[in-house]
């Protein structure tokens, strides 16, 4: 059996038997595995504080024919306070979801792997949660290769001039009104059309700026109420109609952010 060395972050944990657990792990350099960490739901197991959600540790691990088994850890940052605080737990959970569910197993990328780790930094360091959530949900998708057109209307790819515009993911991106009346109905009537929404202008020039933006650099600014708010409606449907999927961690993160 070979043996292997990497570091990783935990993206999700499911028990297994009576003290075992499998852990998916998204690693630097070997993308997502799945790894069963014997023991480690007994409280004074080596690996049970490794194997905690969103700790980012370094692994040495058994390379299984069907499943790798984790042998040691050592801890770089286990993001005790994220678990400790449920604002913080919640979104987190989401981020490592959304990893979860559009990242292939196996598949190294370490521009992905940066943001991520960045991403659970800058929740732990107290930045704006909510903008930093934006930011990761953006460039990650772009790296998925998902990226929203931003830079003119999708249909007719004239420029965006006016202060109310569209959103449709189905379209590709953003659209003018001109097209939007044209799409013949029921496509055409917004308000009755899933996933195209009415948003102004300056939401899509935010997001063209968080495309690039460093999440350091978030502390200093500060976005009205209705650009947030169209911002996380225009990134959800987006990253919904590219998934296809409902996720789990969504019905809980509303609830608590039902106000923003
Ligand atoms: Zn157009």
């Amino acid at each position: 059996m070979s043996l292997y060395k990497t570091e990783a972050i935990v993206l999700k944990s499911n028990n297994l038997g009576e003290a075992d657990k499998i852990i998916t792990l998204f690693s630097s350099d070997r993308g997502k595995i799945r790894a069963v960490a014997r023991g480690a739901r007994r409280p004074r197991n080596r690996l049970a504080a490794a194997t905690q959600p969103f700790c980012y540790s370094d692994f040495l691990i058994f390379e299984g024919k069907n499943l790798d088994s984790i042998s040691q850890c050592q801890i770089k940052e286990s993001f005790l306070k994220i678990r400790e605080d449920l604002e913080k737990m919640l979104y987190s959970t989401y981020i490592a979801e959304l990893v979860n569910e559009f990242l292939p197993e196996g598949e190294e990328d370490k521009a992905v792997f940066s943001l991520v780790l960045k991403t659970f930094y800058s929740i732990l360091n107290n930045l704006d949660i909510e903008l930093t959530t934006r930011v990761f949900e953006l460039q990650f998708v772009a790296m998925m290769g998902y990226m929203p057109n931003l830079e003119n209307c999708s249909i007719c790819g004239g420029k965006l001039t006016e202060f109310m515009i569209y959103f449709s993911p189905e379209a590709g991106g953003a659209l003018c009104s001109k097209c939007v009346s044209k799409i013949p109905a029921p496509y055409g009537d917004v308000s009755i059309t899933p996933g195209c929404i009415k948003i102004k202008k300056a939401t899509i020039e935010v997001l063209k700026s968080f495309l690039r933006i460093s999440l350091t650099n978030l502390r200093a600014i500060k976005l009205p109420k209705d650009i947030k708010k169209e911002m996380k409606q225009t990134l959800r449907i987006f990253i919904d109609y590219h998934l296809n999927k409902k996720l789990k961690s969504l019905s809980l993160l509303n609830k608590i952010t039902l106000n923003n």
